[in-house]
């Protein structure tokens, strides 16, 4: 008699899938040898090419010993990753990822990612004050919606593609990197060459299409989590990417869904640390959307650092009240500044652990 409970269990929890790292002179003789016996065991080797490494993710239901294949030309390393996220585990890969943007941006290389900027770009003078501020309180890389996802569709949209241009030489003029979001698969061939970071919204966190595509830019991406996903569907979506061939990528807590209406959002502090223990890249806390409420961001960005965040991306605006969106969750430039110096201290305290 088979048990509901044993099956899911043999299905779930115990199968042996195992990532396959190739050497970086494989040929293909041996690629094929490897398909060939990952085949004859019952698996399917789902071949992975990213930035930095060549792949084959075998799925399969059968326990082997993976000694088996251990011994092949043209295997580098070999692990069993039960999680159904595999490429982004921590099982697979222990010491977490860093991003490399250029000129000395980093994130996840053990440094304070600090990203700020408008909820959405509005105007060049807009954009020349937020740049002056983060160069004033260095800061190098900066955020801003030119394709904005808004409950109603009466709301400013952003001003598209020609105001990421436009901000994109004003930051570039300044050294400053550009995160930005990216709806649909047709706005990311035009965004290409004017972003540093795709941006995936809480929205669009499970647009499968989406998340294929981002993997095959050779561009970094951070992934919200969407409004009501849990980690694993996070894991997930990053997995997505990571399996498309497009390994610069960072998860992003950005608030969930709950019952509690104090709060824009609930931010999920948990997430953090349980992130981190789970998935092998880099990890950032966004504490205007997580809680919504202008005075609270800096606790609640600071408290997400002390929970082990790589970064923090949050809203400023040189006036906050005249913001074309979220101007209610948005810090002015001398509350921005103090939260930089705040993160900072806390940042070099934390090292000290
Ligand atoms: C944003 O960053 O402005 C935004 C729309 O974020 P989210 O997708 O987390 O709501
Ligand atoms: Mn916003």
């Amino acid at each position: 008699m088979i048990r509901l409970s044993d099956q899911s269990f043999t299905n779930h929890r115990y199968h042996t899938n195992m990532i396959l790292q190739l050497k970086a002179n494989v040929t293909p003789e041996q690629k094929q040898g490897i398909t060939a016996l990952l085949t004859k065991l019952g698996y399917k080797a789902n071949e992975v090419i990213t930035q930095r490494a060549h792949y084959l993710v075998g799925i399969g239901k059968k326990e082997i010993d993976i000694r088996q294949l251990g011994h092949l030309p043209g295997i580098e390393d070999i692990h069993q990753v039960s999680d159904d996220y595999k490429l982004v585990s921590r099982k697979w890969k222990v010491e977490h990822s860093a991003i490399d943007l250029g000129d000395g941006v980093f994130i996840g290389n053990g440094s304070l990612s600090i990203m700020a900027g408008p909820c959405s770009i509005e105007t060049e003078a807009q954009v020349d004050a937020t740049i002056a501020h983060l160069i004033a309180n260095g800061v190098r890389i900066m955020r801003g919606g030119v394709f904005k996802p808004r409950s109603s569709p009466y709301a400013f949209r952003g001003l598209g593609i020609d105001g990421l241009k436009m901000w994109h030489t004003k930051a570039r003029a300044a050294g400053i990197k550009i995160v930005s979001e990216v709806m649909q698969v047709s706005q990311i061939a035009e965004m290409h060459d004017y972003v540093d970071v795709f941006q995936v919204g809480a929205r669009n966190t499970q647009n499968f299409n989406l998340l294929d595509e981002l993997g095959k830019v050779d561009k970094a991406v951070m992934i919200k989590r969407g409004i009501s996903g849990t980690l694993e569907e996070l894991l997930s979506s990053a997995e997505y990417v990571f399996s498309g061939g497009n390994e610069k990528l960072m998860l992003c807590e950005r608030g969930i869904r709950t019952y509690e209406r104090a709060s824009r959002n609930t931010m999920d502090i948990n997430a953090i640390p349980i992130l981190k223990e789970k998935s092998n890249l880099p990890v950032i806390a966004d504490p205007s959307h997580g809680i919504g409420i202008r005075d609270f961001v800096e606790p609640v960005a600071l408290a997400a650092l002390v929970a082990g965040a790589d970064g923090i991306i949050y809203e400023t605006h040189q006036k906050p009240e005249e913001a074309f969106s979220d101007g209610q969750q948005t810090l002015d430039f001398s509350e921005s500044a103090a939260l930089i110096k705040k993160m900072n201290k806390i940042r070099s305290l934390l090292m000290e652990f």
